[in-house]
């Protein structure tokens, strides 16, 4: 395929046609275009941007790359849950498993680490043994038994955004709301889905900072969503500071079982039961809000759903007493406090700045081809706004070694700052609810 002109035409501003985006996207799935070449054109396209129909065209086909989940008679309402990206964000880890428990299945296809952020996938693969390359057939089969599976795009799924999320997230082209709006909606509309609940991320962590763009994101996912029968709502979230306590693979999965056990961060649990309440109302297993949530809790204090999590773990390959003993998950040799050096108020917990510290230590990637190391990370124990004297732990790194220790150490002098003064309130954890009828401000 000649590529050249279509990079150029969108580098001036220009469209192309929906019959270009399908050739190109089939193209670049069988290996027929060159990285370097789709590269640039996704860098015209953060800068140019996409029409409408362009939109269409490239989600639909990305879609379309792969086969599609599908499921016999019988099988609840199928309804998934996707967020746009964010630090400490282990949501999915914990609401997979909690939304089976009360009956809803969970076919859900996650994505790795992209940019600072960080990723399901590589988050599961840090429990021993855990495979999310299920086939189609084997996902079909653990939904069907247990309501729930978690994998990832292999080349049978939405193979077209496996190959582009992992060259935008080494390229510099995360940052574009068609490209984000596409990654999310081709890869959810493969799974078969009854309905789709997104948490769209704002503030200074997400790719997306601005309020306006994270609505305009928000309404293009739920419009893609509506046109193609899968009702889609979606709640914006706080994303100026990390989510929880753990940023880092293996921390990550370890806050998740605890969550599921009940101990889970406040702002995490806020999170997971709006979105679950979200979930239950599109799967129609509860009627009303506060019965929505009352069942989620409830599956939480029966351990109803932590036993749903260590049926996937066992039914995936991985090694479930980790649910009992979090401390067989991979262990850092060097863990280090972080104190504070003055006393004072918290005024910020940076996420951008923690997030891109984890992946300097090796938590995630830098190039397309690094590995990941699942026991690196960072465990808060400030938030914005707690007063702190000096010499208090602010947080806790795991590093392999001195090098990550010290970038660690280094990027949080400068994430977690300390003022005189109480700081401005935070934004609202849970902001914005938008669907087909519009945007309700919720706080
Ligand atoms: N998550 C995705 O799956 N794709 C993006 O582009 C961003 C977040």
């Amino acid at each position: 395929m000649f590529v050249i002109p279509l990079i150029q035409r969108k580098r001036d501003g220009g469209n192309l046609t929906g019959e270009e985006w399908r050739s190109l996207v089939h193209a670049y799935a069988r290996e027929e275009v060159p990285d370097y070449q789709m590269a640039a054109l996704l860098m015209a396209v953060v800068c140019r941007g996409l029409e409408e129909h362009e939109l269409a065209a490239l989600t639909d086909a990305m879609s379309a790359s792969g086969a599609r989940l599908a499921f016999g008679p019988g099988v609840p309402r199928r309804i998934d849950k996707h967020s746009t990206g964010g630090v400490g964000d282990k949501v999915s880890l914990v609401l997979a498993p909690l939304a089976a428990s009360i009956g809803i299945a969970v076919p859900m296809i996650s994505g790795r680490g992209l940019g600072h952020t960080g990723g399901t996938l590589d988050k599961l693969l840090s429990i021993p043994g855990f495979r999310v390359d299920l086939t189609l057939d084997e996902a079909r089969r653990q939904v069907e038994r247990l309501g729930v599976a978690m994998l990832g795009q292999t080349e049978e799924i939405a193979p077209a955004d496996r190959k582009l999320y992992a060259l935008r997230d080494a390229t510099g082209t995360v940052e574009a709301i068609p490209l984000m709006a596409a990654s999310i909606m081709s890869k959810k509309l493969a799974e078969g889905l009854d309905g789709l609940v997104l948490d769209v991320k704002r503030g200074s962590g997400a790719f997306l900072p601005a309020l306006e763009d994270g609505l305009t994101l928000a309404r293009t996912m739920v419009r893609l969503g509506e046109e193609r029968r899968c009702p889609t709502v979606a709640l914006v979230t706080a994303m100026d500071r990390p989510l929880g306590w753990s940023c880092g693979n293996a921390l990550e999965v370890a806050e998740s079982i605890g969550a599921l056990r009940g101990s889970g961060p406040p702002d995490l649990m806020e999170v997971v039961l709006q979105l679950g309440c979200e979930m239950a109302l599109l799967a129609g297993v509860a009627a009303t809000r506060p019965e929505a949530r009352q069942r989620l809790e409830a599956a939480i204090a029966s351990g109803t759903a932590l036993e749903k999590l260590r049926a996937v773990v066992d039914a995936q390959g991985g090694d479930p007493r980790v649910l009992d003993e979090p401390a067989r998950l991979p262990q850092a040799p060097l863990v280090q406090d972080h104190v504070a050096a003055t006393d004072g108020y918290v005024a910020t917990v940076e996420p951008r700045a923690i997030g891109e510290a984890v992946v300097a230590m090796g938590g995630g990637r830098q190039v397309m081809e690094d590995g990941i190391d699942p026991a690196v990370g960072l465990v808060l124990h400030v938030r914005p706004g707690e007063r702190v004297e000096r010499g208090a732990p602010l947080a806790t790194v795991h590093a392999r070694d001195e090098r990550g220790l010290a970038l660690a150490l280094e990027a949080l002098t400068s994430a977690i700052v300390i003022g005189p003064e109480p700081p401005e309130p935070p934004l609202p954890l849970v902001s914005h609810r938008v669907t087909s009828d519009g945007v309700k401000v919720l706080a």
